[in-house]
């Protein structure tokens, strides 16, 4: 065996090179000497942080650098301010409008472009895949290996399962050791099984999406205009399904609606009347977390706006070729896709982006299971228990929630293990936070607020060294805001339920003045200086100029 080191510039930073042949995990691992005088760093206490979204990047930057050297493990060289993401699809903003490097001088953190694939518990050590020259793990979700990173795995897809690999995409694999763990891997798209939406189906949680969607919607128009295209397929490809009525699927069918009939239907006057949005639920509303009026407001207001609402419909099917084609249906972007809902039967779409809600990454679902050995110098406590059977003896695994669902963690958001018997371990040095986690106490909302809030509260603990002392942490609702198309938004003011004392309060803000209340506080919540004043100076210049139209 050859022992090769990925990172020969790493040498002396703790990181191990791992021998990897394909096919198999890893064969062999040697420890690297670190060099005498090169320890410099060794007081402070590593914090590997596994994701550069709203819980990992928000931590890493929060940490006092008296005490930690944080290091940030992500398949993502950068973190996107999602409540933005709409933004980009529509022209409204760039894309480098919302994504701020995770990589800055300033910051004083380190960071590898890897997917993190086990963890060892016992070596307190992250096994990691390099991911540099990959399209991105959150990115594209149409190769094999991302298939099998997903939710529902390779079995719903009829793509076999080496079909789509490219194997220069297949990174060097090695390991990281750490001090502290926090696991901020996030979530992916929730599709429930539902056939051809995986391979065919565009999704919405990254700057790689919000890409694909501009990119298809100024195919599409500019496909409809062919010479050669008929009425009908015109009619289908500027047909645009949104399948899921929360607020990134409200928020994105709001903007799109802006784009095309403020700036693109300019550009196209031949076209006037055909394009078509089309948003899908099964539930019989829309925006099921605000109150009943003001979801029916958004209702309202968006239909008359033009875009159609068919709440109480069952997506069935997705795929490739015009309703009414015979298979073999092949991939063939220069024509519309068939959706085929239990209501109306197959329609022609030119586009369908699923947003449809969260399901667990594979490392939280699978990879997190392979625990090779009890930790026992991990642990901080063992629940009491009737079971007999010693811990040391027992298979653990990582506690979740129901149906392969998040890591469940306590008030201080330490991940817990659980072994056949129920006994229940809290790991000491193993945190989580984000999406891919739920207190047991009371779980928040899965929002970048939540994430938010669980990062600065934990680095805040860290930081004062005191976990047992203080008290856990517990999530404060501030509001939930949604665009809703024309310069009109929704806001929710928190309650609960029982108005009481607050009843002086609104219920919430709706309007013109929401959409302004919206903007200022997204540009307020920008991270950078830098963006905060790219994100407001476009916005100035749209009202002049109109939405970036190009097509990359
Ligand atoms: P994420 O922010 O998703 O970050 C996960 C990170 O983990 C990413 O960097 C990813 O690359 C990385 N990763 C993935 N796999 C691995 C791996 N194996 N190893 C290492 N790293 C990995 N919430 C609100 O509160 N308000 C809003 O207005 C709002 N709007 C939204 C709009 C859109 C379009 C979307 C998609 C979401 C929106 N949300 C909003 C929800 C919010 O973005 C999420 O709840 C939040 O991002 C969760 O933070 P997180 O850190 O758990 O995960």
């Amino acid at each position: 065996l050859r022992i090769r080191n990925p990172f020969p510039c790493l040498a002396h930073s703790g990181i191990v090179p791992v021998v990897y042949t394909p096919g198999r995990r890893c064969l062999a691992t040697q420890s690297e000497q670190s060099a005498p005088g090169q320890e410099s760093d060794n007081k402070k206490e590593r914090v590997v942080i596994l994701g550069s979204g709203w819980g990992g990047y928000t931590l890493s930057r929060r940490l006092s650098r008296k005490t930690y050297a944080p290091l940030i493990i992500s398949p993502r060289s950068y973190f996107v301010f999602t409540p933005l993401l709409t933004n980009t699809a529509s022209g409204s903003l760039d894309f480098s409008n919302i994504v701020e490097p995770v990589r800055d001088p300033r910051a004083k953190v380190d960071f590898i472009q890897a997917a993190a694939r086990a963890v060892n518990l016992k070596k307190k050590t992250v096994l990691c895949e390099a991911t540099v020259v990959k399209s991105g793990v959150t990115e594209s979700p149409r190769t094999a290996e991302e298939l099998r990173g997903t939710d529902e795995g390779p079995e719903t897809t009829n793509m076999k399962p080496m079909q789509a690999y490219r194997q220069w995409e297949q990174g060097e694999i090695f390991e990281v050791p750490y001090d502290k763990l926090v696991i901020a891997v996030g979530a992916v798209s929730r599709t429930f099984g539902t056939p051809g939406v995986r391979e065919n189906a565009m999704f919405f949680k990254d700057i790689g999406d919000a890409k694909r969607v501009k990119r298809r919607v100024r195919e599409c128009f500019e496909l409809a205009v062919l010479p050669l295209t008929t009425p009908e397929m015109r009619k289908w490809l500027l047909n645009f399904a949104i399948v899921g009525a929360g607020p990134t699927g409200i928020e994105l069918a709001a903007s799109l609606r802006d784009f095309i009939y403020s700036d693109l239907m300019a550009l196209y006057p031949s076209l006037d009347e055909i394009p078509k949005i089309t948003l899908y639920d099964v539930a019989p509303k829309v925006l099921s977390m605000f109150d009943e009026s003001l979801s029916r407001y958004a209702m309202e207001t968006m239909k008359s706006e033009g875009i159609d609402i068919k709440t109480s419909h069952h997506v069935k099917s997705l795929r490739w070729g015009p309703p009414g084609a015979s298979p073999p249906y092949q991939m063939d972007p220069k024509r519309c896709l068939t959706l085929t809902t239990e209501e109306d039967g197959e329609l022609g779409v030119g586009m369908c982006v699923w947003a449809t809600g969260n399901a667990m990454p594979k490392f939280i679902t699978e990879s997190l299971d392979l625990i090779d050995a009890y930790p026992t110098d991990s642990i901080h406590s063992i629940e009491s228990s009737t079971a007999r059977t010693e811990p040391e003896n027992a298979s653990w695994k990582f506690k979740k929630g129901p149906r392969k669902g998040p890591l469940l963690v306590d008030g201080y958001l330490r991940v817990q293990l659980q072994n056949e018997t129920g006994q229940t371990a809290v790991l000491r040095d193993v945190f989580a936070l984000g999406d891919n986690a739920m207190p047991e106490s009371g779980a928040p909302p899965a929002t970048a607020q939540a994430a938010n809030q669980e990062s600065k509260w934990l680095a805040n603990r860290l930081n004062k060294g005191d976990l047992a002392q203080t008290p856990p942490f517990s999530f404060r609702d501030l509001g939930t805001m949604a665009y809703i198309g024309n310069e009109r938004a929704l806001m929710q003011i928190p309650h609960n339920g029982d108005r009481g004392s607050n009843s002086f309060l609104p219920e919430g803000i709706k309007g013109h003045t929401a959409s302004l209340i919206w903007k200022m506080a997204y540009i307020s919540m920008t991270i950078s200086w830098r963006n905060k004043l790219r994100v407001a100076f476009r916005w100035t210049l749209n009202k002049f100029f109109g939405r970036d139209v190009s097509r990359f």
